[in-house]
């Protein structure tokens, strides 16, 4: 099996089109067609766990952080980005990250802290709004047949939302004649506008139909960033941030005044998740659980919430069990490694 297989499931998973704008996920050093031997489950693609997928015979390393975030202009070793790609290269390796598109889906990084919490009624904090519409036209006995061409690229993340093609007949007109047609009307998540453009394009008979693509407001409600859920009993403030400490393997958890009260609602986002401050408070979280949190930032909890900052690699690390349910749920002709490598590069005394 050749890597390209591989890394459109994932994509299927986590579609590169839902990644933020800075960031530089999928297939970034090797080739789509090498055959997959074995791989390597990640946060971050270091010198140590390419030594390790080497020595383990593994020629795809799949990362959460991309290892290239903005252009190489050298290869000469002078720094671990350099390092990494040229050693991936000379031995041929391939490194493939899945970051802000995995954070940023509802089965993502934040649904692995939310299970390792015993979060319930999970839902995501910040949903954004990746819906379009399309209009269509064409023949009245066609509609059928472009329905279930839109139907069959329907999935729970991509492709056309459930019950939202619609068909109405208007009078269309060609060559001075009007005649009868249909408007075919439907909701789509962006990350598929390529699919649904190109099976619309094939299935309709007419040559080039037109085709009107519009944004629209609608929310998706399983896009967006951070989660929120509810613990399944309230627990005493100190409790839970013991729990937190001892779950998510915390050298240390850096948190704001507690409040008195019991903590029930739980917001979390995995990494740098200070943006989402206010949305947790709003959403009436107890606790926000993130990391990168600076000094002045802290006081923005302003004893409405308590900010409970356990550290990035931290609120992550769990994602490489993540890569690893989903390769090992749908593969079983390679053997996937979860690297042994500790990569954080933050120690605690
Ligand atoms: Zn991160």
């Amino acid at each position: 099996m050749n890597v390209r297989v591989l890394t459109n499931y994932l994509e299927t998973i986590a579609p590169p089109a839902y990644q933020e704008s800075y960031d530089n996920a999928g297939l970034i050093v090797g080739d789509p067609n090498w055959e997959i031997k074995g791989v390597m489950l990640c946060l971050d693609s270091t010198e140590a766990v390419l030594d390790e997928a080497i020595k383990k015979g593994c020629n795809l390393v799949v990362a959460h952080h991309p290892i290239v975030f903005k252009g190489l202009k050298r290869f000469n070793g002078k720094n671990y980005v350099e390092r990494v790609v040229m050693k991936a290269i000379k031995n041929d390796i391939a490194i493939y990250a899945s970051h802000t598109n995995l954070d940023n889906v509802a089965h993502g990084v934040n649904a692995k802290i939310c299970e390792k919490l015993g979060l319930t009624n999970t839902r995501i904090l910040s949903p954004k709004q990746k819906l379009k519409k399309l209009y269509t036209y064409a023949d009245i006995n066609e509609v059928e047949h472009l329905r279930s061409a839109l139907l069959s690229i329907n999935t729970d993340m991509v492709g056309v939302v459930e019950g939202s093609v619609y068909a109405s007949v208007g009078a269309g007109s060609s060559n001075g004649a009007v005649r009868p047609e249909v408007r075919l009307e439907v909701n789509y998540h962006q990350a598929s506008e390529r699919d649904v453009v190109r099976t619309l394009q094939e299935a309709n008979s007419r040559i080039n139909p037109v085709i009107d693509i519009m944004p629209i407001e609608n929310i998706h409600p399983r896009i967006g960033s951070g989660m929120i859920g509810e613990l399944t009993k309230p627990m005493a403030e100190t409790t839970f941030l013991k729990m937190l400490k001892k779950t998510m393997l915390a050298g240390c958890v850096k948190h704001t005044d507690l409040l008195g009260k019991k903590i029930n609602k739980v917001a979390v986002c995995g990494g740098s998740g200070g943006f989402l401050l206010k949305q947790a408070i709003r959403q009436g979280a107890d606790v926000f659980v993130t990391a990168d949190y600076k000094y002045h930032e802290f006081f923005d909890a302003d004893s409405q919430i308590i900010i409970a900052d356990i550290g990035h690699y931290e609120s992550e690390q769990f994602t490489i069990e993540l890569f690893n349910e989903f390769i090992t749920k749908k593969f079983t002709t390679f053997a996937v490694h979860l690297t042994s490598v500790n990569t954080n590069p933050v120690n605690y005394l």
